[in-house]
């Protein structure tokens, strides 16, 4: 451990064809001032002394509020028209984990995950169990109109009538983009937590489930490793159980974060076609925010150091 306690937050608003020519100097900045936006209220509940837990989950709410990314409210269409989210959370100081999939008009399901990690004995619920227990536990609830965004509609429109389905801020001329949410961080008691909430992928199949919810593909945090929050084409990282490798090639090999993260993305991932990135913070408050696609939109801040805000290979 460094001997000054240090505490530290990493968040991602998805990965893919995101280039300087893709985005007008415009949505460049806005991109950039949401992902600042959430930088600061998570970095704020760990500088006040809040929990790695409270600090991702709000960092998580903040980017499902924004419409520009693919969960909560600007999550996009799956075939059958409507939105299906998922999320999950993880402490890493007692390994508890909460993740709902397939919940349709929860405002966020960050939220919602957080409870069946506090108030459930299960660690898994879907669709309508996971709706009832929200709304059993005081969530709030939006019509359909809220999670409807024209950018997503038109992305759906493109595809609607075929098989093809789609990762997040796609055109067909710029093929994929995938737009997951999710933060990790290191508090000052050391103790590290991830979360992470998407709407998935364009015109997928009804009912799909991705890698976002399911604990050790893309969430997962334990004290003794790191916490990880991964974005990318989910059937990859399901199969690669993403998350959780990385946690074993350091808990197990040795290997430190940027070693064992690099591994997985730039060879594992990459060797199969498996598009995507994470971001990861380990209990040494070392960052890790590797991708490898043409962008990732990402933001970090270890206390003592400046901010970090960037979209490219930058
Ligand atoms: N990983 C997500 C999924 O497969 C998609 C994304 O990251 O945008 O559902």
């Amino acid at each position: 451990m460094k001997n000054e306690p240090c505490f530290a937050l990493a968040l991602h608003g998805g990965a893919g064809t995101i280039t300087r020519a893709s985005l007008t100097p415009e949505m460049d900045n806005a991109y950039r001032q949401a992902l600042q936006q959430a930088l600061s209220v998570g970095y704020q509940v760990l500088q006040q002394g809040g929990t790695s837990l409270a600090a991702v989950e709000a960092t998580v709410v903040s980017l499902e509020d924004c419409p520009l990314f693919n969960a909560g409210r600007g999550s996009v269409f799956n075939k059958r028209g409507t939105h299906e989210m998922d999320a999950a959370i993880m402490d890493g100081k007692n390994l508890g984990a909460g993740a709902v999939t397939g919940v349709r008009n929860v405002r966020n399901p960050i939220l919602l995950a957080s409870q069946v990690l506090h108030h459930s004995d299960h660690v898994f619920l879907c669709q309508q169990g996971a709706e009832e227990f929200a709304r059993n536990h005081g969530l709030s609830f939006e019509p359909d109109d809220y999670f409807f965004t024209q950018q997503r509609y038109d992305q759906w429109q493109a595809l609607r009538d075929s098989d093809t389905y789609m990762l997040d801020h796609s055109s067909e001329a710029m093929d994929k983009k995938f737009g997951t949410v999710g933060a990790v961080a290191l508090d000052l008691q050391g103790n590290l937590a991830a979360a992470t909430s998407t709407g998935g992928m364009t015109n997928k199949n009804y009912n799909r489930i991705g890698d976002t919810p399911i604990i050790g593909a893309g969430t997962y945090a334990n004290n003794r490793t790191c916490a990880i929050s991964c974005t990318g084409h989910g059937e990859y990282f399901m199969r690669n159980v993403v998350a959780y490798d990385i946690s074993c090639l350091m808990e197990y090999k040795g290997l430190s974060l940027s070693e064992a993260s690099a591994l997985v993305v730039h060879h594992k991932l990459k060797e199969q076609g498996g598009e995507g990135g994470l971001v990861a913070v380990d209990f040494n408050a070392e960052v890790a925010m590797p991708f490898n696609s043409e962008g990732m939109y990402r933001a970090s801040w270890v206390s003592g150091q400046e901010p970090v805000v960037a979209i490219y290979e930058e």
